[in-house]
């Protein structure tokens, strides 16, 4: 995994700031040092000028050369004054030392510059230069100046001592340096694996220890460099974990963290070493396949990863199920770049889960079309639900008494008009608004609607004894509160809640969530009623546990009847087993009287289908309840058979 330079980087640009810095304080330090050096030095060698010739202006007065050589020869003990000559006030030289010294001329004449005065020439006035200096001071006796002293100096103790200062100061710059590196190594260790620690966090999911999505997408854009530069092919896998809810309402979260690192690390294991995988999601993954040939060993590799996830994870008390639904794109056919090629590889995982999970589905152009016009099925069902009037409406298909043929109810049946007012049939929309949630919104509306229709046919002298109204299994999730909701929404309307049966399928009966639910619209007062019966797998405890009242035998069994053995010793099997439990059973799909006489003569008690009514419109109904009323006597509220 490629990590960033920043670190580094930046740390090698603080030192070499920090190193600017001290040179800088260093060479205005010395620059500093020099000055004052200087400035002491000179004074100094003026104290020592004015005491030499005070001591000498006896000599010069009484011109004992002798008593002036002596005098000034203690300049032996300064080494910073070279030499130094008395001269008399006629500007002829006394005495010298060192004797005979070059650098004084036999009288005080010439102009010359400091620094060449070496070939015997001396300033007219004190002049100091860079590295030496003449200096006058004139010899006084009471005020009357009756010689001059003229004094060589030199600088070098100057630089001298200001090269030791620099070494001193460096010297005790790099003791303070490699002490304070020693006793900042600590800390910056701790700011290093602090560093290190934040570069994980934006970059590896700490539940799992994979990569997180953006160093995912990062990887995926340097594979489809690689592949798009030619010669190898390679795989997006887009993993959702089926149900994982499932793992974290029955064990809790910490659990759930538990369980999902144990799926990375046998993703992880089931994959080649080089190849990637990533946490992207909640509960999804992504893998991508290098090198992987061609898709039939993506599909090997996506059939392995859904067998290792099938597995049980050890959770206490019992172990975990979970699956695993995969979507997968192909590099570089599926798309150019990694966006396209994550949507894409996502699209097919979602149809892979629409067509009943734990499985994996290459993405395609078709799946592109499908998902595409379900986004708009989405988007139009959004819009319809946040209109008044967005096409929703409500069908009633008749439920006869298979004996007497009067109508003991209805089941209410969704239905949806586009604003061009092409339908679209509740199996294409209902299984769009349970993926996206939009199912509540639409169960509350559809409800709403129900109860204004029954306002309706009341008005028009009809008191319906039962309607059936269809509840998906994902309305069960949001718990008891769907029940108390529908409980006031019926109380708004003054509708009375014995009056209305759920329709739930099986599956809702087995799944561990639903059932504070179901039990919710037992007490409530509501029947239940359980649709597609035999197509799920509920047992027989369930049905009695949660109260059911009526089993519908699902239209395929019903299709076939009477000649189809098979399915007329299921359906009787059916009913008697719902007989002897206390349930009333109700076959969908009647389409012919010969399917109704077998089932009146089997002891179905209810029958449902086109044969007895079409699914029809509130307005309708009414007009059916009429004729229907009219045939059985003119008696116009419909009562149970
Ligand atoms: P379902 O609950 O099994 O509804 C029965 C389906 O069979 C209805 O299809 C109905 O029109 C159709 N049907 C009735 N008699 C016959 C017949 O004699 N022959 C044949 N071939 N079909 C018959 P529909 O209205 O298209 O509904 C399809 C499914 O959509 C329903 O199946 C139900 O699962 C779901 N659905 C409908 N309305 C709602 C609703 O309000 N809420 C929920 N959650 N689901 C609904
Ligand atoms: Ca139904
Ligand atoms: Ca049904």
């Amino acid at each position: 995994m490629a990590r960033t330079s920043r670190t580094p980087r930046a740390h090698r640009l603080s030192l070499l700031s920090t190193a600017l810095a001290l040179l800088i304080a260093f060479v205005l330090l010395i620059v500093h040092q020099y000055f004052v050096g200087r400035q002491v030095l000179l004074d100094e060698l003026s104290t020592e000028a004015a005491i030499l010739a005070e001591n000498s202006n006896a000599a010069v007065v009484f011109n004992d050369a002798a008593a002036a050589r002596e005098i000034i020869s203690a300049i032996r003990l300064t080494p910073r004054i070279q030499s130094a000559a008395l001269y008399r006030q006629d500007s002829s030289l006394l005495a010298s030392w060192p004797e005979d010294h070059p650098a004084f001329p036999p009288t005080l004449e010439t102009h010359l510059d400091a620094d060449r005065f070496g070939a015997s020439a001396v300033p007219n006035e004190t002049t100091l230069g860079f590295r030496r200096g003449v200096m006058r001071e004139a010899v006084q006796v009471d005020g009357s100046t009756v010689g001059t002293l003229i004094l060589n100096v030199d600088f070098s103790s100057l630089y001298w001592r200001l090269l030791e200062y620099a070494g001193g100061v460096l010297g005790i710059a790099s003791v303070a340096l490699s002490l304070a590196y020693r006793l900042t190594r600590r800390l910056r260790k701790q700011v290093a694996s602090a560093e290190r620690r934040m570069e994980r966090l934006a970059l590896y999911d700490h539940v799992t220890g994979l990569p997180n999505r953006r160093l995912f997408e990062q990887e995926l854009r340097k594979v489809v460099d690689r592949v798009g530069s030619g010669g190898t092919l390679a795989a997006l896998l887009f993993l959702d974990v089926d149900d994982f809810k499932k793992v974290n309402d029955a064990f809790g979260h910490e659990v759930g963290d538990r369980v999902l690192s144990m799926i990375g690390q046998r993703l992880k294991h089931t994959v080649r070493v080089g190849d990637v995988v990533a946490r992207i999601g909640g509960d999804e993954f992504a893998v991508v396949l290098l090198d992987v040939g061609g898709p039939d060993n993506a599909a090997i590799v996506a059939r392995s990863l859904i067998e290792v996830i099938g597995r049980p994870f050890s959770t206490e008390p019992t172990p975990s199920h979970i699956g695993l639904s995969v979507g997968i794109a192909m590099m570089p056919g599926d798309g150019g770049d990694p966006a396209a090629l994550l949507r894409h590889a996502d699209m097919a995982m979602y149809v892979a889960k629409a067509q009943g999970k734990n499985r994996f589905q290459f993405f395609s152009e078709s799946i592109d079309g499908k998902v595409r016009q379900e986004l708009r099925l989405e988007s139009e069902l959004r819009q319809a639900l946040a209109k008044e009037d967005g096409g929703l409406w409500v069908a009633y298909q008749p439920k006869l008494c298979a004996r007497t043929r009067q109508v003991v109810g209805v089941e209410a049946l969704a239905r949806w008009c586009l604003p061009d007012g092409r339908p679209v049939s509740p199996a294409d929309f209902i299984p769009v608004a349970e993926r996206t949630g939009l199912i509540t919104a639409l169960g509350d509306r559809l409800l709403e609607r129900i109860c204004r229709d029954l306002a309706g046919l009341r008005c028009a002298g009809f008191e319906l004894a039962s309607v059936a109204v269809n509840v998906s299994s994902l309305q069960l999730l949001q718990g008891p509160a769907l029940v108390e909701r529908f409980c006031s929404m019926l109380a708004a309307h003054g509708e009375s809640v014995s009056q209305f049966e759920f329709e739930l399928t099986e599956s809702a009966l087995t799944d561990a969530r639903g059932a504070s639910v179901l039990e919710a619209f037992r007490l409530a007062g509501f029947k239940l009623s359980i649709d597609d019966f035999g197509t799920g797998y509920s047992s027989l405890g369930y049905l009695k546990r949660f109260d059911v009242t009526t089993l519908k035998v699902d239209q395929c069994f019903v299709r076939a009847l009477p000649d189809d053995a098979e399915d007329a010793a299921i359906v009787i099997a059916v009913i008697q087993m719902a007989h002897a439990l206390g349930i009333s059973v109700v076959a969908e799909g009647v389409e012919t009287e010969a399917q109704a006489d077998f089932l009146l003569r089997h002891e179905c008690d209810v029958l449902q289908g086109y044969l007895l009514g079409m699914p029809m419109p509130a307005s309708e109904l009414a007009d059916y309840l009429g004729q229907r009323n009219r045939v059985a006597g003119g008696v116009r509220a419909v009562q149970p058979g």
